[in-house]
């Protein structure tokens, strides 16, 4: 008899995005006049950079051409997109990072979801609330949790970002072994500075601990005192793995492409206290279970990092901050209290009532569509997240319907 993984009944359905449609359907059929603006999803809206277009045209014609043709490529990427990433995102600013610790991939949320499988069942496992479902999913999947009760998987150590803390979560009060983080946050927009991830850090050499580092919004800080990589903090190539992507940062959500860093020197333990490394692990993993990204995409990437490809995908991220400016100055304008939006593309209000009252009200009363806090772990409830990514016109008329129903 085939028996099934019994770790997959404990997930909680996600209802998250379904209700939200649900509700945004209900809504449209009773008030088929009424226009709707979407301000809800993590997806972006515009085209993908001119040099990235070219570049991936001209390599579909390679493709087409016995002497240029590619077939398998090496499953950790190409070495010009290797090369490219290494120097440009790590060691100009000063980030000893080379081009065989990056492992380009199709995706962070693939990255960050596979990674679990390098580890032992019995770890202490610390996630942040609210969080980016897939740290918590993929780990219940993996069976390293136990039933969800109140909210909340047994089992792990929750991390509560709140007001409190500044949505930068404390160090863990008991011993764990590996930590998810998220800066700038997916879904508050927090930021977190170097003391503070050194502080992390630190934690991790001290605990012989390791961090997974999700950087897939590094594209928007603006305040150049913030860290973009893990990597510009002392001794994190021992204790972190990142993850980035080309998703947010050059508009590749719908062509995939991402990466993952897995410096050389970045260890774990056998059950006998022998240091492995992991560069070695997820190598073996990458390459049994992975075929790599497609040639025409990662040149895509690779003219990213190009004089004109740099100009063009800043111009991107410049869009969708006017936007993140937008919704801070109304939401200043109108006294409530929000994090995030100055360098991060979301904006987590504080609705000063139950998430979904508030979802509810904004799309009953402004026809304006947000996602609620609560759908992304019990210390979001109370909040909604507003996202950046839409067109300036659409950003405007909903943050003027706002400013009508909430300062009314
Ligand atoms: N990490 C975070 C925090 C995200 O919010 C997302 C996507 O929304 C991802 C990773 C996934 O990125 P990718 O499109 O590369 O899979």
């Amino acid at each position: 008899m085939i028996t099934i993984n019994e770790h997959y009944l404990k997930l909680q359905a996600s209802y998250l995005f379904s209700d939200i449609a649900k509700r945004v359907a209900a809504f449209q059929k009773n008030n088929p006049d009424k226009d709707i603006i979407k301000l809800g999803i993590g997806d972006v809206t515009r085209g993908l950079p001119a040099a990235a277009i070219k570049a991936f045209h001209n390599a579909v014609d390679e493709m087409a051409n016995d002497a240029t043709f590619k077939g398998y490529g090496p499953e950790q990427g190409y070495d010009f997109l290797r090369q490219a990433i290494a120097i440009n995102d790590f060691q100009s600013r000063g980030a000893d990072i080379a081009a065989d610790e990056i492992f380009v991939s199709d995706g962070a949320k693939c990255d960050t979801g596979n990674i679990q499988e390098l580890f032992s069942q019995d770890i202490k496992i610390a996630i942040p609330d609210p969080v980016y479902p897939v740290y918590l999913d993929t780990n219940v999947m993996a069976g390293r949790t136990g039933t969800f009760t109140d909210g909340r998987y047994q089992g792990l150590v929750y991390l509560d970002s709140t007001r409190a803390n500044n949505f930068v979560p404390a160090l863990p009060a008991e011993d764990v072994d590996l930590i998810y983080l998220c800066f700038p946050n997916n879904p508050t927009g927090s930021t977190i500075s170097k003391a503070e991830l050194k502080t992390w850090v630190d934690y991790a050499r001290e605990h012989k601990a390791l961090i997974l580092f999700d950087a897939a919004y590094e594209a928007f800080i603006r305040d150049e005192s913030l860290p973009k990589s893990i990597y510009e903090i002392e001794g994190a190539k021992e204790v972190a793995i990142e993850f980035r992507s080309f998703s947010k940062s050059a508009g590749f959500t719908g062509t995939r492409c991402a990466y993952t860093v897995v410096p050389k020197q970045c260890a774990a333990y056998d059950s006998s206290g022998n240091r492995h490394f992991l560069h070695s692990l997820w190598n073996r993993r990458h390459c049994t279970k992975f075929n790599g990204v497609s040639y025409p995409v990662q040149r895509a990437a690779e003219a990213v990092y190009s004089e004109e490809g740099k100009a063009q995908a800043k111009a991107l991220i410049d869009y969708y901050m006017e936007n993140s400016m937008a919704v801070c100055n109304t939401m200043d304008t109108l006294g409530y209290d929000y994090v995030g939006g100055k360098n991060s593309p979301y904006i987590w209000i504080d609705g000063r009532m139950d998430s979904w009252q508030f979802f509810d009200m904004l799309l009953n009363k402004a026809g304006v569509v947000c996602t609620p806090g609560a759908g992304f772990g019990k210390c979001g409830n109370g909040y909604i997240r507003i996202s950046a990514f839409n067109s300036h016109e659409k950003v405007q008329e909903a943050m003027q319907r706002l400013t009508k129903v909430l300062s009314a």
